[in-house]
């Protein structure tokens, strides 16, 4: 991770005022602990101290990775009673789930929910119950999405685009720029028009994530960060022994986590997970008043990728530069509780680099002037980036991997698994916990592209 400021990302995060006990599955006290999991998480989603070494490295299942994915996991098997432990190698949020623009993508459940309905529309109501009812103060808001039409043929394509959706049950619709300007006083009034998707939203990806982690630990799971994975053995009785830098742990159930490290733990496991570290970069302006509400993007690339999404043997689709050329822009942005108002979208396969260029960002940054015409005149005070877990073939990799025993996977979830990842946790947990594949968990069945290395 490059975070010219991380000290930012802490801020305003509280230690529990409660004790969480670790009880096992289905002791009186784990429940009482559950019922009052909205009293610690008013005061919580702590990072560092809270997630101390539990005492047993045995468990049932054993989680690698603490990013949205992984922690989202770990609380929806351990409220379901599961003996879980999670191992992360930094902290809670140190890779792509706590460096990511915070945007919640989807447009509603539709008539007929696929994957895709689960994992945004689903994500959302996660989303809903964690900050709502379990009370973590995750700084979610339904605040809606405006993406800029510059174009004609952008304007055709999005007209289609939103009747097809509309058909279909989403909820979306095509506002001019002045109904736009209603809701967004800053849009560009100059430019053809806005889409705009009611359904999506935002929320601060470290605190998210963070919540995630807490919760699964007042639920029962064992956090334990710091902990490097640097070897896998599958054991002769079944199960898996996990070898960390500072020692070893067993598990029935083996959980794959690590976003864009998929590849070289599935590695220590003898199988090929066809999972590419694509470096998404941000930058952020000094602290503003309230000047943008709803999350801020650009038809440019969509239309672009449904001509030609760019993906072959070695890159997946709707990237935005190949071999170090950039074919298109893209654009997603919001301004922060805390008053910055932070823009990225570039998308490229550089390996696990994530220094940020320069050059890309200020492209960025022109493509949000046409947007949002203030930031013009605002100076860049940060910039960041991160790795983001795309597949292949650009699909979710979510399920069993029935090359090895008790294997699961949650991952693949590109530039919008923030929004995903909590979604994806359950539809892992539920189908981990039950021994039963849910029918839309077909679509991102591992099975259709890990194989043996
Ligand atoms: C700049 C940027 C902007 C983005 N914007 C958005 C957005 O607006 N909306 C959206 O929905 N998504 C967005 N994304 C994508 C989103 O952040 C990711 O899809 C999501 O965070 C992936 O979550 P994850 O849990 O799979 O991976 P990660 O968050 O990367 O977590 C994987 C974890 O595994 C750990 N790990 C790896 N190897 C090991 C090991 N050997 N031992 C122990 N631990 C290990 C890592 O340390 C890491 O913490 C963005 C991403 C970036 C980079």
């Amino acid at each position: 991770m490059t975070n010219h400021d991380k000290s930012s990302w802490n801020q305003n995060i509280s230690r529990p005022t409660a004790p969480v006990t670790n009880d096992g599955p289905d002791t009186p006290s784990r429940r009482r602990v559950l019922a009052g999991i909205g009293a610690v998480a008013a005061a919580s989603a702590a990072p560092g101290g809270v997630f101390a070494q539990g005492n047993s490295n045995d468990t049932d299942v054993l989680i690698i990775g603490g990013g949205i994915a992984g922690a989202s996991t770990a609380f929806h098997l351990a409220e379901q009673g599961r003996d879980v432990i999670l191992l992360e190698r930094g902290e809670i949020a140190s890779e792509a789930s706590g460096q990511n623009m915070g945007g919640l993508g989807g447009n509603g459940w539709g008539n007929n929910p696929d994957l895709l309905s689960y994992l945004t529309a689903g994500g959302v109501e996660i989303f809903k119950r964690m900050q709502i009812e379990l009370g973590y103060d995750m700084e979610f808001r339904l605040s809606g999405t405006l993406t800029a039409i510059h174009t004609d043929e952008q304007f055709e394509y999005f007209q289609d685009r939103v009747s097809s959706l509309r058909a279909q049950g989403y909820d979306l619709e095509l506002l001019t720029p002045r109904e736009a300007r209603a809701i967004e006083p800053e849009a560009n009034g100059e430019l053809l028009g806005y889409q705009y998707a009611t359904q999506r939203g935002q929320a601060d990806p470290v605190k998210s994530t963070r919540a995630f982690a807490h919760a699964a630990q007042v639920a029962g799971a064992t956090i334990n960060t710091g902990q490097n994975v640097t070897a896998i053995t599958a054991l002769s009785a079944g199960g898996y022994a996990v070898r960390t830098g500072s020692g070893e742990y067993r598990c029935q159930t083996l959980v794959l986590a690590t976003g864009a490290w998929c590849g070289p733990v599935g590695e220590m496991l003898g199988i090929k997970v066809p999972i590419v570290p694509i470096r998404g970069q941000m930058w952020a302006t000094e602290a503003q008043p309230p000047r943008v509400f709803n999350t801020i993007g650009s038809a440019e690339s969509s239309f672009a990728w449904s001509k030609d999404n760019g993906a072959d043997a070695s890159h997946p689709p709707n990237l935005t530069h190949k071999n170090r050329q950039r074919f298109i822009r893209h654009l997603y942005g919001r301004q922060r509780k805390n008053g910055e108002i932070i823009f990225g979208g570039d998308r490229e396969s550089l390996g696990y680099v994530t220094e940020p260029d320069r050059a890309g960002i200020e492209v960025n940054r022109g493509h949000a002037a046409e947007v949002i015409p203030l930031v013009a005149s605002l100076p860049i005070s940060r910039v960041w980036s991160g790795l983001m877990p795309f597949s292949l073939d650009g699909a979710p990799i979510i399920g069993k991997i029935s090359l090895r025993e008790n294997l699961f996977i949650v991952s693949g979830l590109a530039s919008s698994g923030f929004g995903r990842g909590p979604m994806a946790g359950k539809l892992a947990a539920d189908y981990i916990h039950t021994g039963h594949m849910t029918h839309v968990l077909s679509e991102s069945n591992p099975d259709r592209c890990v194989t043996e290395a």
